[in-house]
């Protein structure tokens, strides 16, 4: 019985994530989902990322998630794009955003002129895995704090991320951590997965990483073109 009713969740998540698709295609637009632990820097990066987008003559929209606190949001309004925040504790203090609170949001944002949507996944590397946010480009980042065994602690997120990006490399000499070995436990979990390494701080890997997002936006929008075409 437990466990139907997970899948039932599960399910129900996975109509709505196709409904949020169904409406980024409709607005040609893309949506990147950014997950890691909390204070692996997503929000910092996104503070470097952002002005790296807007150079690229993208125009940026973000969707903030966190179980309380506006403070992420504030920390964006120097980036200038529009910022639509979700505080999960009036979901009660869910620890991942599904799919239904990511239509909401979204959907306050049909009047902006978005083309491409960040979500700032709840920090948490557990469900979020799990849960479909509608997003056609999944991100997991860990930083050099957290560990070398990340990845293995937590396979299926990195399993079910295009992208993982090992953060906070200028400090990982001084917390002792081998880089090398990330990457070797990132490549056993998710072998055909891109690995970036960032410094939001230093502004190291930024510009590389928003050429790989725009790169990815082109793909999106125009294999959803065909499919209009169809
Ligand atoms: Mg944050
Ligand atoms: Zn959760």
């Amino acid at each position: 019985m437990e466990i139907k009713i997970v899948k039932d969740v599960l399910e129900k998540n996975k109509k709505l994530a196709d409904n949020v698709r169904e409406l980024l295609r409709s607005k040609n637009r893309s949506m990147f989902n950014f997950m890691s632990s909390p204070g692996a820097g997503k929000t910092l990066l996104l503070e470097r990322l952002i002005p790296e987008l807007l150079k690229r003559n993208v125009k940026v929209g973000v969707i903030e998630g966190d179980v309380a606190t506006l403070n992420d949001s504030i920390r964006l309004q120097h980036t200038g794009v529009p910022v639509v925040q979700i505080n999960t504790e009036k979901f009660g203090s869910l620890c991942h955003l599904g799919s239904n609170v990511v239509l909401a949001a979204l959907e306050q944002t049909l009047e902006e002129e978005i083309e491409l949507v960040i979500v700032e996944n709840v920090g948490n590397l557990v469900c979020p895995g799990e849960y479909d946010t509608g997003s056609d480009i999944n991100i997991v980042i860990v930083s050099v704090t957290e560990g070398e065994d990340k990845p293995l602690k937590y396979p299926r997120i990195f399993q079910k991320t295009n992208l993982a990006i090992i953060n906070k490399i200028d400090i990982a000499e001084a917390c002792d951590a081998d880089i090398r070995l990330i990457k070797e436990n990132i490549r056993k979990i998710a072998p055909e997965n891109p690995i970036m390494e960032t410094s939001a701080r230093k502004e190291i890997g930024i510009a590389e990483l928003a050429d790989w997002m725009l790169a990815k936006h082109k793909v999106i929008l125009e294999s959803s073109n065909t499919l209009i075409l169809k």
